[in-house]
């Protein structure tokens, strides 16, 4: 951290700085130039806070020099993250979709979306057993027996499954159906308690970026969770609230390449989410994989009038299987494999 001194302040205010500095364990190194003096912080800066010097007498800015993200930076960790699910890699040369139903309905339901999903080429299966719903009153997920539905219905292709974790408390009964992945969806990103308890298990995660959340907040999030030693985590670009109201959401694909160059961590799209019509989640699922995605994150039901949750998004599992042979072409053109 740099702290710029005002142009009048004193020996006092300068030496209250250097020892708020080294109360904090760092060193300081004091650069006296003809109007200004500056003091740079030597050691870990993050321990310290830009406003905390800001009030202090005689200081004009106090500024952080390095990214207030550490473990899920690309800067220390050049190489690309593979996560790996079940021996199925995310990350890397191949690129996942990951398919299926917003809520599991029936066990007959997600057996066809299973089959669809499988007849399409893709490797991992998604579908919601908790459900944050926007009212009360909507379908809020079958709970427990949808986990157990959706466990049956992927064991007949041994899909590892994909599922969204919305309460801390039943995170033990997550481990105990041996969810694969752990979804911490849009409006739980900045939930920071269940962030950190997904943080202690061995379990891979996909983190949802918020509905307003900043790049910078995303990694804050996502650094919660690789804080706590769990540094299987996979960002999710899921459209972003703006003044359009022509769709649901804005896809977002300019963080594809910015948080590829931000972080080492895999990262997936919802192309669903995004346009929030069944129509537009092609073209965005190909733009996706065009801009660099590591994967897809696309809901497909096996009857979409029928559904019980996001009918409007959903692809049928013909459409799925259509898009899979156009982004197999797409993940070539960019030295990809799908
Ligand atoms: C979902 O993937 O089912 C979901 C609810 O998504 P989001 O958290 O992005 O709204
Ligand atoms: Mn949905």
């Amino acid at each position: 951290m740099i702290i710029v001194m005002s142009p009048n302040a004193s020996d006092a205010d300068l030496n209250a700085v250097i020892a708020r500095i080294r109360d904090a364990g760092l060193a300081e190194h004091v650069s006296r130039g003809t109007e200004r003096t500056l003091v740079g912080a030597i050691g870990d800066e993050r321990k310290l806070s830009e406003s905390v010097f800001e009030q202090m007498a005689g200081v004009e800015r106090a500024i952080h020099i390095v990214k207030p993200y550490k473990i899920v930076a690309r800067e220390n960790h050049p190489d690309g993250t593979v996560v790996d699910i079940r021996g199925i890699k995310l990350g890397g040369k191949q690129i996942q979709v990951i398919a299926g139903p917003c809520s599991v309905e029936t066990q007959a339901q997600m057996h066809l979306a299973a089959a669809g999903v499988h007849a399409a080429g893709c490797k991992l299966m998604r579908g919601g057993a908790f459900k944050p719903r926007t009212s009360p009153y909507a379908f809020q997920g079958l709970g427990v027996q949808g986990l157990e539905f959706f466990r049956e219905a992927a064991r007949e292709y041994d899909m590892p499954i994909v599922t969204e974790l919305m309460d801390v408390r039943m995170l033990d009964t997550f481990l105990e159906h041996d969810v694969d992945v752990i979804q911490i969806g849009a409006r739980n990103m900045q939930n920071f308690d269940l962030l950190k308890e997904v943080g202690k298990v061995n379990k891979p995660v996909i983190l949802k970026r918020g509905l307003s959340a900043t790049i910078s907040e995303l990694l804050m999030a996502a650094e919660y969770i690789a804080a706590g030693g769990n540094h299987n985590i996979i960002l999710c670009e899921r459209g972003i609230r703006t003044f359009e109201t022509a769709y649901r959401n804005v896809l977002d694909i300019t963080a594809i390449p910015v948080l590829k160059k931000e972080t080492h961590l895999p990262v997936v799209i919802d192309p669903s989410h995004a346009g929030g019509k069944a129509w537009m989640v092609p073209a965005l699922a190909r733009a996706a994989v065009a801009a660099g995605a590591d994967g897809l994150l696309v809901e497909m039901h096996p009857n979409p009038c029928e559904a019980w949750c996001d009918a409007d998004q959903a692809l049928t599992p013909e459409q799925l299987s259509e898009l899979m042979v156009s982004l197999r072409l797409i993940a070539q053109a960019v030295g990809r494999e799908l």
